[in-house]
């Protein structure tokens, strides 16, 4: 097989299209904001603030500098109520002129409770869009072959809630999996999945995961790529997979599907497939098995699909604790970090594939939304401000007037009707794409731990722990996953920290981790309140092995879906504690600061 004409065809036309508007970025993004505001200006939220002026014949310069100066700077909560009355079945025009059909629940593991989001046909476009854009890029970098496939570990689900108001509810990523952009997606990439719709959306994810690594296997020739959205994903259905392979070789042997898939239309897709005995092809993933057993697994993805060039996943921010367990399964396999998005709107694409998923940064599509930049000054000491943040924030810049090596909150003005809302992420300007900023992404902005003047995000506590389960290199134990919370329901207040851990590790090295822990917040706030007792020592919680995946399925049983799944760092939500509490079997305190 040879890669074709028609794939660098359009893999040529999208790459060109975003030079074009890369070079011409701040013009593109003045004229987007402009388009937006054209087709939605009398819808009732932007009415309120830009009643009486006249957009149509206003040039677009001036328009973004009414627009920034009276339409106020708003996070997802503000907007909540109109939101709220779309769901309800309110018909006027309230967000967009454009009646929203679709509702999307973003992931919202961050902040534990999830956000409902308009979502419209062009959120389904741009996804197609930065699909291929990506795919452009990592077509040069790794061209494909014809007729591959891509092994995706992809879930929707079955069917949609509705609103009283009959508005349709689903993940962004569900919505999208349903649309015809991803048809079309991989009709014109030439890009197929391994899995049939119906094993996409059968709704429960143990039994999708069964499927796609069965057909990833029956197609294992062709397989181009493995992916997922989120890293969590691969990693989660590897897990799986050592303990389950023998019976997907088993079904691959004797051309039959395990009793375990249970929903009929994801049995009729499979078995449409997997219909013939092939002994050959089991025979050979029995004894590459074998092997692999031996040896942890190490190089699963590589071994069992040998045409695959690379693994393709989201794994910068909340991901990079999984980095570690993702290479080992990848082997020798360059991982290819995925794009940078939201539910509320994409954002940046990976122009560099070969770029290391620490190093990766991600070009802002200025066709996208209008985005605006709150540039983010760090606060040396920690205070006891009740803003409660570790940022200094000055008025927000426009694209065109980013500079590199500075801090960034998002804020986005999207075609669903968001207008100037925050989206909570740090970023920082890497560089530039011709004149379109290129971001690294540094953390979600909302402090996670926080006990008194201490303050510390997701990022901190990442390197934290980073730093306390290298320790566990001493011993064959390795971390699964972690969350924290700060309990200050007595005095002194302080951090706990949740580890699942896979192997064994002793109670002595346990305690060094915990230790070091402790020891390695760098946060003024924490130091000097931990010196003097006013933080009490930090409490490391071993859970058993399947907590998180405990944690996981209440996400999902509560509608969220495992394609956008982010293990939440830091919690207060009861259902969650209870969980950790219910399955912690050790408890360790710091000595770090004294006894
Ligand atoms: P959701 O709430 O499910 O829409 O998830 C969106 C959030 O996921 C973003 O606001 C980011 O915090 C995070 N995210 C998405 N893409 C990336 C990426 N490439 N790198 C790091 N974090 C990301």
């Amino acid at each position: 097989m040879s890669s074709t004409g028609n794939i660098n065809g359009w893999c040529a036309n999208i790459i060109y299209w975003f030079d074009e508007v890369s070079e011409r970025a701040g013009g593109v993004q003045t004229e987007t904001l402009r388009q937006i505001l054209v087709q939605n200006f009398e819808a009732e939220y932007l009415n309120k603030w830009l009643k009486g002026a006249n957009i149509q014949e206003m040039d677009a310069n001036a328009l973004e500098s009414l627009y920034t100066s009276v339409v106020p700077l708003v996070s997802h909560a503000d907007l909540e109520s109109y939101i709220q009355r779309i769901a309800d079945g309110e018909k006027e025009p309230l967000l967009t002129q454009e009646p929203i059909k679709f509702l999307s629940l973003s992931s919202g593991t961050s902040e534990g409770r999830q956000k409902l989001v308009p979502f419209t046909q062009h959120s389904s476009k741009t996804t197609l869009q930065i699909f291929k854009l990506g795919a452009a890029y990592r077509s040069r970098a790794y061209p494909a072959r014809e007729g591959g496939r891509n092994l995706e570990f992809i879930y929707s689900s079955k069917g949609f809630m509705r609103t009283r108001g009959g508005i349709r509810v689903g993940t962004a990523t569900a919505h999208y999996y349903a649309s015809d952009e991803f048809k079309l997606k991989q009709e014109e990439t030439k890009s197929f999945t391994c899995s049939p719709e119906a094993v996409i959306s059968s709704g429960d994810y143990k039994q999708s995961t069964y499927c796609h690594l069965l057909l990833g296997i029956h197609f294992s020739d062709q397989v181009e790529f493995v992916t997922s959205t989120f890293a969590y994903s691969i990693v989660q259905a590897f897990s799986t997979f050592e303990e389950i392979w023998k019976e997907i070789t088993n079904d691959i042997k004797e051309g039959k599907l395990s009793s375990r898939v249970s929903i009929q239309s994801a049995r009729d897709a499979v078995l449409d497939i997997v219909f013939r005995p092939n002994r050959n092809l089991a025979t050979r993933i029995q004894s590459i098995c074998e092997e692999l057993e031996k040896n942890d697994w190490f190089g699963v993805i590589q071994k069992l699909w040998p045409n695959a060039k690379y693994v393709y996943s989201i794994m910068t921010g909340a991901m990079l604790p999984y980095l570690t367990k993702l290479r080992h399964y990848a082997g020798d396999l360059p991982l290819v970090s995925g794009d940078y998005g939201s539910t509320e709107s994409w954002i940046g694409v990976n122009l560099d594939p070969f770029s290391p998923p620490e190093k990766v940064t991600f070009a802002v599509v200025p066709t996208f939304s209008y985005f605006e930049f709150i540039p983010l000054h760090r606060q040396i000491l920690g205070s006891n401000s009740a803003a409660a943040d570790d940022f200094i924030e000055d008025n927000p810049v426009p694209l065109s007037q980013v500079k590199i090596g500075q801090e960034y909150e998002i804020v986005l003005t999207t075609f669903t009707g968001l207008y100037r809302c925050r989206l909570g992420d740090v970023v920082e300007i890497a560089g530039f794409h011709k004149n379109t900023p290129k971001l690294n992404f540094i953390c979600r902005r909302k402090l996670i731990l926080t006990v008194n003047i201490d303050k510390n995000t997701e990022k901190d506590l990442q390197l934290v722990v980073d730093k306390g389960s290298r320790i566990l290199k001493k011993s064959r134990a390795e971390l699964v996953d972690f969350t924290s919370h700060a309990n200050v329901s007595n005095q002194p207040g302080h951090y706990v920290i949740y580890w699942e851990i896979k192997g064994d590790a002793e109670d002595r090295l346990i305690e060094e981790c915990c230790d070091e822990m402790d020891a390695s917040f760098v946060d003024h706030g924490y130091v000097v309140s931990r010196k003097c007792n006013t933080i009490g020592p930090l409490e490391l919680c071993i859970v058993e092995r399947g907590t998180f995946n405990k944690i996981m399925e209440n996400f999902i049983a509560n509608g969220a879906s495992l394609s956008q799944f982010k293990t939440p760092r830091c919690t207060n939500n009861p259902a969650l504690l209870t969980i950790l509490s219910l399955y912690t079997v050790k408890r360790f305190h710091s000595t770090a600061y004294g006894p």
